[in-house]
């Protein structure tokens, strides 16, 4: 993936998200909003859009389109309307999708990110802040789908699915802020991350609870004027996203300086192909002919409401990174990886009260406790090794009781078995052996077994030291104390 240096060309993308709120029941009516149910299961006059069937706004679909917009920092607006959005789809039955329009649930915020370059694989180099200007956010149902594949005779008919119809959504809009698709990349993850920690989406792109779509164009390096811009669809994840930008800056540029012209319209990516083709182009274009939806009252929210919801919401994962390197001096990059998800910070804090050693719990978690969780792919809420247990593992090193390479066997161990740490040393027979004596002993059994070594070393070939630390903890099977090893060599060696 590029930074975006074009040869003097500019890219410019703005972002659409749509997020499912994670509600029990749908945004207009009661029914289940659960997924994978048999189809048409969860319907009812007003989601299927019956005659004289009147839509009733779900109180929690709009404390978690709060959550969503305080999870951003953005504004709310004491008063919304929600609009009729007017256009045929077989997937829509009512002839109009109920969304807002010209005064949304929330408008003109800005949300800072942050963003890095990255190298030619990919690591982000230096972090730096950016500020992303949020067009609106606003509430909406979402549709029905239409099936075309696994079901009798899909190639004469289509069938259609309405259990998503009614379904709610909050759509997140960018000004056009991004120059390259990294930029793109932190942005959609900076969102997801923060609607997924307050609970107000599961924001999975997989699940296709949140959705998203961008718009892209170029201009010359220098001109004020944005190019003609298009609109991506069928993006799936951040990655096919990403791909799909650049394919598409690709195409612009060689069409303009071939002497072509960009043309307004939709464009699919196609993941296979790994190319973006015409879905639709300006001259299909909806017009959606918005009216205020005469069977919704205007949605107005109190001061105390939306104090409410904020009480009600964890430290944001912002705050928590900024505490998270003041309290326990963690760098950047550790202390965004550690508050990458809401139940990992959790389970670092955790583990750091829980091993008094706040930096080792750090490390462990970063390297060898994510590692097995990427392996199984759970989450840390979801771990056979709870903070506690990992805390109380990191204390069992601190004691010296067992190694740092032996504990992370043993916490191997506990991922597989569910067993304590204790119970896992106590069966390997895994302690260290850190009586003075006992190391002596080897030392000088290593020394007598080495008389040329020993002798060069007293020559003045220092570096031999390492050669000695190596023999005696094969020796001890690995068991020996490495810190009473050094202490009793140098001793040893130095008489
Ligand atoms: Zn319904």
């Amino acid at each position: 993936m590029s930074n975006g240096n074009n040869n003097g060309w500019e890219t410019v993308i703005g972002l659409e998200i749509h997020a499912q709120l994670s509600t029990e029941s749908k945004i207009f009516c009661g029914c289940s909003t659960r997924f994978g149910d048999e189809p048409n299961a969860n319907t009812c006059p007003v989601c299927l859009g019956l005659p004289g069937a009147l839509p009733v706004l779900n109180r929690r679909a709009v404390e978690l389109g709060a959550r969503a917009a305080l999870a951003l920092g953005l504004k709310i607006n004491h008063r919304s309307i929600f609009a009729r959005k007017n256009y045929f789809y077989p997937d829509l039955p009512k002839g109009y999708q109920i969304s807002q329009f010209d005064q949304p649930f929330s408008a003109n915020g800005t949300l800072e990110i942050m963003t890095a370059r990255r190298d030619e694989a990919g690591h982000p180099q230096e972090w730096q802040p950016k500020t992303i200007r949020i067009t609106r956010l606003h509430l909406e149902e979402d549709a029905g789908k239409n099936v075309h594949e696994g079901l009798p005779d899909v190639d004469r008919f289509s069938y259609i699915d309405l259990n998503r119809a009614g379904t709610p959504l909050a759509e997140i809009v960018t000004e056009p802020e991004f120059r390259n698709s990294w930029e793109a990349h932190d942005y959609v993850n900076h969102v997801r991350r923060a609607l997924r920690w307050v609970g107000a989406s599961e924001a999975d792109m997989e699940k296709g609870n949140l959705r998203c779509e961008a718009n892209v164009s170029v201009r010359r390096a220098g001109d004020d004027k944005f190019g003609t811009k298009v609109e991506l669809k069928n993006l799936n994840s951040v990655r096919f996203m990403q791909r799909a930008i650049e394919f598409e800056v690709e195409r612009q540029i060689a069409l303009i300086e071939s002497g072509g012209r960009v043309l307004q319209e939709t464009r699919l990516w196609d993941e296979r192909a790994g190319e973006t083709r015409v879905m639709r182009s300006k001259e299909e274009a909806h017009d959606y002919r918005y009216f205020p939806e005469p069977d919704l009252a205007p949605l107005v929210v109190s001061d105390e409401f939306i104090e409410n919801v904020r009480a009600a919401m964890p430290e944001l994962p912002e705050a928590r990174r900024q505490r998270f390197m003041e309290q326990y001096q963690l760098s950047f990059s550790d202390a965004s990886q550690l508050t990458a998800e809401r139940s990992l910070a959790d389970y670092y804090e955790k583990a750091a009260e829980i091993s008094g050693n706040a930096r080792a719990a750090a490390n462990w978690i970063r390297s060898e406790l994510l590692r097995e969780l990427e392996a199984a792919g759970i989450t840390a809420g979801e771990s056979p090794v709870s903070a506690t247990e990992l805390g109380q593992l990191l204390r069992v090193i601190e004691e010296g009781k067992i190694s740092g390479k032996q504990a992370k066997d043993v916490l191997v161990e506990m991922f597989k078995t569910g067993k304590s740490a204790a119970t896992i040393i106590e069966e390997q027979g895994l302690v260290q052996v850190s009586d003075t004596g006992e190391i002596d002993h080897i030392i000088d059994d290593v020394l007598a077994a080495n008389p040329g070594q020993l002798q060069s070393y007293r020559d003045g070939k220092e570096t031999l030291f390492g050669f000695f630390v190596g023999q005696v903890m094969k020796a001890s099977k690995g068991k020996a104390n490495p810190r009473i090893v050094n202490e009793r060599l140098k001793a040893k060696l130095a008489g």
